[in-house]
């Protein structure tokens, strides 16, 4: 089967993992919202995120960045803000060492004017994530967040270094307007058998990516189930500060309210929803309404786990297709 996911960070690149286990063609839509330069350097963490997942690099610890990664760079960087006027560029990014050559090579890949897709493609001839990584957009996009204080700041600043304690009034993916579908990316979703949005934060991962032009509409239109597993459970982000996301643009953090904001087709993106075993109840009330869901377990402990999260999808794509 052909199945297209749309995927942002830790929570896109895991379940991954475990849809891979299953033999399938996979084709990844990353979110690029969360793309920020830093030093002159392109850094794109959740493709970066999902390739190095995938291809074994990943620091399982930290969830992002590499394994064995040192920061001698940023501290030598550090050392220069502290002691000089030349430092212009935040310290609280974690630019590891290993990591800083994949955003070299994209970021003179760019400059020769290669877009962002081509550039993804060459890093994964070395990665071989064993799936097709598209990035949502080639265009340049950026999430940016306004706070209560009334800033407003790049998504990294509010998340990294502060870490979304300040409470966010709106979210917004800059330069979406002018921003087009990477190729391949419409006929992935028009193409696919069943696509997927995995547990992946619904504002600033699967949001971004839905808020490029064309790419909501291809999910509304596609003649594939589409089916959405929470990322919230019990009430909760199981990792993360998707709550703040969530509380920002005035929904509630359930898996019940995450899956009304996705909404039903054809109105809204969803065919199917699966929530963890301890939100039966959201289940329960949302088929009755309308939106097939079944409750299964939703942690992905480790890859039969998220294996079996991944067949659980297929099966309920199976059901609503009839
Ligand atoms: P990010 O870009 O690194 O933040 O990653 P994603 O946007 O792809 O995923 C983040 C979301 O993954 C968070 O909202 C978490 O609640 C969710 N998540 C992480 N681990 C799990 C898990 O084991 N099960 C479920 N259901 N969600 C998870
Ligand atoms: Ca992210």
């Amino acid at each position: 089967m052909r199945i297209t996911v749309l995927a942002g960070g830790i929570g896109g690149a895991r379940f991954l993992l475990g849809l891979r286990e299953l033999g399938h063609d996979v084709t990844v839509v990353g979110n690029t919202g969360d793309d920020v330069t830093m030093y002159g350097l392109r850094i794109c963490p959740d493709l970066d995120t999902v390739v190095y997942t995938l291809g074994g690099g990943i620091s399982n610890e930290r969830g992002w960045g590499r394994e064995n990664e040192t920061f001698r760079v940023r501290d030598e960087l550090a050392a220069y803000a502290e002691k000089s006027s030349s430092g212009s560029e935040p310290s609280w990014f974690g630019l590891g060492d290993l990591d800083i050559a994949t955003h070299l090579l994209r970021t003179q890949g760019l400059r020769d004017g290669l877009p962002l897709s081509e550039v993804t493609r060459r890093l994964c001839q070395r990665w071989r994530p064993g799936v097709t990584v598209l990035p949502a957009t080639d265009d340049p996009v950026e999430t940016h967040v306004t706070l209560t204080d009334g800033r407003t700041v790049h998504f990294q600043e509010w998340w990294v270094r502060l870490h979304a304690a300040v409470p966010a009034t709106r979210i917004e993916l800059t330069g979406a307007a002018a921003a087009t579908p990477a190729p391949g990316v419409l006929d992935a979703l028009a193409a696919a058998d069943v696509v997927i949005l995995p547990p992946s934060n619904p504002v600033v991962s699967i949001g971004a990516i839905l808020a490029v032009p064309g790419i909501a509409a291809a999910l509304r239109s596609t003649d594939a189930p589409v089916i959405g597993l929470s990322p919230i459970v019990g009430g909760a982000p199981v990792r993360g500060m998707a709550d703040a996301c969530l509380a920002a643009i005035g929904v509630e953090t359930t898996a019940y309210a995450v899956a009304n904001h996705y909404g039903r087709r054809p109105a809204g993106l969803l065919d199917g929803w699966l929530v963890d075993d301890v939100d039966k109840d959201a289940a329960d009330r949302l088929t009755e309404e309308g939106l097939p869901t079944r409750a299964v377990p939703l942690l992905m402990t480790d890859i039969e786990a998220t294996a079996a999260m991944a067949r659980a999808a297929l099966d309920l794509a199976t059901e609503v297709r009839r």
